[in-house]
């Protein structure tokens, strides 16, 4: 996904190609680096294309642009570079001004910026690290001192990288039913209370529906907890092909589900609920080797005619599973 890999050193190497003066032998000819991106600020061009030739000698995608303006626009991509080297002195943003600019923007990915510059005054050092900076290499530069702080750099985006998956893994984790892979009892209810939050500003309906597993207690007990679980999932898979893509399905605990149906009246309310019974009831689930035919029972409430969709759904359910099972019910 991102920049030049960090997790073998082998790889970081440079290759043996010739390179410009102003690089060192210090340079290892075993490797190349691999990468995806940078982006390069600087208005004189000679300084530009050698910083360009090593940047292609390492493997890096270049973006390169000749003063803070450009740069700026650039960085307003979504595709924009997350490693950054910056000139001080440009027309447009200087590259300290594009520090601040970066840093003021709060992203979630973090760039990484490096400052390139001749000025090297201890006051200067202080100052672009104080407008953001992360690193700061004074002209003229060792090409391997470059590489080799460019490699902190993508260390550093790569372990926000890790941060990030990590972070939608667990966000993943906190929303969804380990189960079935549907929205947790959580996530579904926020979306309904999102949702009736929205019918009411919209001054539309929208619609909620619980369903419950007939004598699921029955599969567990005659065919054991597997076929329980099993059970389970193929209903989950079910509902969730059967609602319209905007739609929202959940586990609302043990064999109970719900269904948030956005933008409905009460007519589209009724022929969902029927379609979703029907969608268990027509075929038997395959569960652990047979063919075992499951019905549901469904409870339907809609946002105009309650004030507590969860309540008048569960009583219409209980209505259901008194009046006979696999059967919806309307509590309006
Ligand atoms: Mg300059």
């Amino acid at each position: 996904m991102f920049l030049f890999s960090t997790h073998d050193a082998e790889e970081l190497l440079l290759p043996s190609a010739a390179e410009p003066a102003i690089m060192e032998a210090a340079e290892d000819p075993k490797g190349t680096i691999r990468t995806d991106s940078v982006l390069i600020a600087d208005d004189d061009p000679i300084s530009r294309s050698i910083v360009e030739s090593h940047f292609r000698k390492w493997g890096l995608n270049i973006t390169s642009v000749s003063d803070g303006l450009s740069a700026w626009n650039e960085l307003q991509k979504p595709d924009a570079p997350s490693l950054i080297v910056l000139d001080w002195m440009m027309p447009g943003f200087t590259g300290i001004d594009l520090c601040r600019k970066i840093r003021a923007r709060r992203t979630k990915r973090y760039p990484y910026i490096l400052l390139l510059t001749s000025r090297d005054a201890k006051q200067d050092l202080v100052q672009a690290l104080d407008a953001g900076a992360d690193d700061y290499l004074t002209k003229p530069f060792h090409a391997s001192e470059l590489q080799s702080r460019l490699k902190v750099g993508s260390r550093i985006l790569q372990l926000q990288n890790d941060l990030l998956k990590k972070e939608g893994q667990l966000r993943h984790e906190a929303m969804h039913d380990r189960l079935t892979g549907l929205w947790n009892r959580g996530a579904i209810l926020d979306f309904m209370n999102r949702e009736i939050m929205r019918a009411a500003r919209t001054r539309n309906s929208m619609g909620l529906l619980l369903l419950d597993i007939d004598h699921f207690k029955s599969i567990n007990d005659t065919y054991g907890h597997q076929a329980g679980d099993e059970a389970l999932q193929q209903v989950a898979e079910r509902l969730a092909k059967t609602v319209r893509n905007y739609d929202w399905v959940g586990r609302y605990g043990g064999e109970e589900f719900v269904v948030v149906l956005c933008n409905s009246n009460a007519d589209v309310v009724a022929n969902c609920a029927e379609r979703l019974r029907e969608s268990i009831a027509l075929a038997p689930l395959r569960v652990c080797g047979m063919d075992l035919p499951v019905t549901v029972s469904v409870g339907a409430s809609i946002s105009t005619s309650t004030d507590n969709l969860l309540q008048t759904a569960d009583a219409a359910l209980y209505r259901a599973k008194a009046l006979g099972r696999n059967r919806v019910e309307i509590g309006w």
